[in-house]
């Protein structure tokens, strides 16, 4: 089966086993993904081992997954520099694993979306800059041959689920495996809560067209630099249900205005402190929070 795109389906029938990893941060979905990815080659009668960590995931800890698949795969973790797909959630997390993509021909995936870990903005000041890593895209396409770069959590966000942003990536993943889109879907089916199934096909698609129609790079938006800004005016939406009551924001908030309820989940105590620095949006691992410009 050929494809039309950007991306060069990796070889499968390969004697040595194909390795994709996934990385992320708690809350973006990379363990779904993973299992949507090793249940297909399962199902296509490939030898399949998954390995995965995700020690600090409820408090946006690092989570990744290795899946290894062939005709027979004999350890379940990815060397160094063998890794023929690295699929990142998040930006500062893909390219701390960077290492473990294939130099020559390994292909990197990437939501721009940025979560900001807690202990790179120690200076929460007005005007200070986070300490969080400033590769921009276009030097990262510049060091690795096979890399996409796209705003998957943007596209996820017009669709209705920002959640989703982990199938838009599936989706532009999907273009170098080859399966069919009818095999995809039924995976992503079985993997995601039921009242979310047509919106993760439509994240899915949108993702695989993505890279089908030859794009590779997105930039970030102007209006996510990180730095905390003069205040401005802004108004704060906290999507609860979405809310797992980790207290990131809560405790990072130079205003002091979140606060946690007796159901542990984040309330904005007081909206006249609310500087609109966007920190706690940069932090919740959850896409619980999202601070828009009036
Ligand atoms: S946007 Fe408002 S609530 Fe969020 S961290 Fe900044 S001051 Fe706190
Ligand atoms: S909104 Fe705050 S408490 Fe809730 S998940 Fe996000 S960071 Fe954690």
């Amino acid at each position: 089966m050929t494809r039309q795109g950007v991306i060069a389906p990796v070889e499968m029938a390969n004697t040595a086993p194909t390795n994709v990893l996934v990385v992320g941060v708690g809350g973006q979905g990379v363990i779904m993904i993973s299992k949507a990815v090793a249940r297909l080659c399962q199902e296509n009668g490939l030898e399949v081992k998954q390995s995965e960590v995700h020690g600090m995931a409820k408090r946006g800890g690092s989570v990744f997954s290795h899946i290894r698949f062939g005709q027979e795969v004999k350890s379940p973790l990815i060397p160094q520099g063998e890794a023929d797909i690295l699929l990142a959630m998040e930006w500062a997390e893909g390219l701390r694993w960077l290492p473990y993509l294939n130099p020559e021909r390994g292909i990197f995936i990437a939501d721009t979306q940025r979560i900001v870990p807690p202990f790179s903005c120690r200076d929460r000041n007005r005007g200070a800059e986070s300490g969080y890593i400033n590769t921009s895209v276009q030097e990262l396409v510049e060091k690795v041959p096979n890399a996409f770069a796209m705003d998957a959590t943007s596209v996820a966000t017009e669709l209705g689920n920002a959640r989703a942003a982990n199938t838009v990536l599936l989706g532009a993943l999907s273009t170098a495996l080859e399966f069919s889109q009818e095999e995809w879907h039924r995976v992503i089916a079985e993997a995601v809560p039921p009242k979310t199934v047509g919106v993760n096909k439509e994240a899915f698609v949108k993702g695989r067209h993505w890279v089908e129609s030859g794009e590779t790079a997105t930039d970030f938006s102007s209006d996510n630099v990180i730095s905390l800004k003069e205040p401005r005016e802004s108004r704060l939406e906290i999507t609860q249900a979405w809310c797992k009551g980790c207290d990131i924001c809560v405790k990072m908030c130079p205003e002091r205005c979140l606060q946690l309820d007796q159901h542990q989940i984040v309330q904005l105590i007081d909206e006249k402190r609310c500087t609109g620095c966007r920190l706690c949006e940069w932090l919740c691992p959850d896409f619980a929070i999202s601070v828009e410009a009036k």
